[in-house]
């Protein structure tokens, strides 16, 4: 059996929801320890524990390790099953993060799956639900797959109560995807969301980020949303090209100003805005995945975080497929990907 040491690279809880998407797919069973050995809490949390108990429903996974808190986890998975799923993550643990777990596994499958997921939909350091519907979702269906996801309620951290709602159509064939130039810039997009707090955060929020980014007031909003089991607040910018849509998103937390929230956004649209490159720093992540089990591709990007050198790392344990990074200039990255359908 396979054993991966979690403290490799990023050393976070990427490598453990890799590791169970791969496994799922190939029906390799692998030990993994040192879960999260570079995070401030190591081991399994609630939301990781939900990825790993949410894959061995679907994939009917014998499973040891699978308590909070455990650093070591060995997972054998059986056929995976498509079919209706409801994942629950009790607490504001991110619901797109359980979604990346068992998407590639349930799209490439045959049948069709239904897919509720509760818990957190805007969440610090995962994607947030806008980027999943507007900029990775329309990717995975150019290269073939039948996807798509709703939002029924918003969650933010701490309380979470959000609820995602995905279907998928099954035996995918994934295509290729090639991504080299971003085309013509069609359209931006600005909305600050406001939940159960005061409706001028996100007044403020829009004001300071078009201080900064000198897009047109007229697609910059700010909007008081219902639902959710508590407060929370989320500033999201949509970069429409011809090609390929980016969505970059800050978090409001207490004790950060709004100010604070704008300017991080800011700072990310105008690094992208500057450069050349159609595919942002989260994308690049998490499109090696789906292009690694299809037939590839190439895309370009900034230069690899340290997310994608792991992605690709673990990518490499599990299946035959080559991923390889040429960096033309600092920060345009062009990023090669041989599939195992390739
Ligand atoms: P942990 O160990 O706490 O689980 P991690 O290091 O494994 O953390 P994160 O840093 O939380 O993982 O990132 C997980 C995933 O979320 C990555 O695929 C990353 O690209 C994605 N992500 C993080 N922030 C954003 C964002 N603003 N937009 C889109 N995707 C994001």
């Amino acid at each position: 059996m396979r054993t991966l040491d979690g403290s490799t690279g990023e050393g976070g809880g990427q490598i453990l929801r890799t590791s169970l998407a791969l496994a799922m797919v190939t029906g390799q069973p692998f030990r993994i320890h040192s879960i999260r050995a570079r995070r401030a809490r190591p081991g399994l949390m609630r939301q990781h524990l939900c990825a790993v108990r949410a894959a061995a429903e679907v994939s009917g996974a014998e499973l040891s390790g699978d308590a909070v808190g455990s650093t070591e986890l060995t997972f054998r998975p059986g056929r995976v099953r498509p079919g209706a799923y409801t994942f629950s993550i009790g607490t504001a643990g991110s619901a797109t993060l359980v979604l990346q777990t068992v998407l590639p596994a349930l799209l490439v499958a045959e049948g069709g799956s239904s897919i509720v997921i509760e818990g957190g939909t805007h969440n610090p350091m995962a994607p947030p639900f806008d980027f999943i519907e507007r900029a990775f979702l329309p990717l995975l269906r150019r290269m073939g797959a039948r996807v798509s996801a709703a939002l029924s309620s918003y969650g933010f951290y701490p309380a979470g109560g959000g609820r995602v709602e995905v279907t998928i159509e099954g035996g995918s064939k994934l295509g290729r995807l090639s991504l080299l130039e971003r085309g013509a810039l069609r359209s931006t997009r600005l909305r600050a969301i406001v939940s159960q707090l005061p409706g001028a955060i996100g007044v403020r929020e829009v004001d300071a980020f078009l201080a900064e980014v000198p897009w047109d007031r007229a697609c910059a909003r700010p909007e008081v949303v219902k639902g959710g089991a508590g407060p929370g607040n989320a500033l999201v910018a949509d970069v429409e090209h011809e090609h390929v849509t980016e969505v970059f998103t800050g978090i409001g937390e207490r004790g950060v100003r709004a100010e604070t929230v704008a300017a991080r956004v800011a700072a990310e649209v105008k690094r992208y805005l500057a450069s050349e490159v159609p595919v942002g720093e989260h994308l690049a992540d998490q499109l090696l995945l789906p292009m690694a089990l299809g037939e590839g591709g190439e895309f370009r990007t900034f230069a690899p975080s340290g997310h994608t050198k792991t992605q690709a790392e673990i990518i490499g344990v599990f299946l035959d497929a080559k991923i390889a990074m040429e960096a033309r200039a600092e920060e345009d990255v062009r990023v090669e990907v041989k599939g195992v359908r390739g």
